[in-house]
């Protein structure tokens, strides 16, 4: 298992590392929370590119009790968290849950130099400024 930290190839910071701490230590509850169908949950993480974390706690709107979970972080092509992801965890009925949650509901606007038949599509969230930066060309 990884510790709790971005690896950016590139921008100047990490912007949402220490919110999604707060979260994963169940201090405060994961924000645009909505529960979905585990199975549902299960196929986005088959699909990969999260980064998975264990031993670790959610705080739910409609619990206060706080109970053991499993993270899987969505990551920017930059290598950045971009605040969002999947948690899992088991209810006091030993049945599977999970939910998605999003920080921030990002608004990517395109950068300068933009180039989408190539694959370059330099872009920021113009409420969070996460660097969105996509690159799919060769
Ligand atoms: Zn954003």
């Amino acid at each position: 298992m990884t510790q709790l930290k971005s690896t950016p190839v590139r921008g100047p910071t990490a912007p949402f590392d220490e919110h999604l701490k707060q979260i994963m230590d169940g201090i405060i509850e994961p924000p645009h929370y909505n529960e979905i169908d585990p199975e549902t949950a299960l196929a986005t993480i088959t699909l990969g590119g999260q980064e998975c974390f264990q031993h670790k706690r959610i705080k739910r709107p409609d619990d206060h009790h706080r109970k053991w979970a499993i993270y899987f972080l969505s990551q920017t092509q930059g290598g950045w968290f971009d605040g969002s992801g999947i948690v899992i965890w088991y209810d006091k009925t030993h049945k599977g849950r999970a939910a998605r949650f999003e920080i921030c509901i990002h608004a990517p606007v395109a950068g300068a130099g933009a180039d989408p038949r190539r694959g370059w599509r330099p872009a920021r969230c113009k409420l969070c400024g996460l660097d969105m930066t996509v690159d799919s060309g060769d």
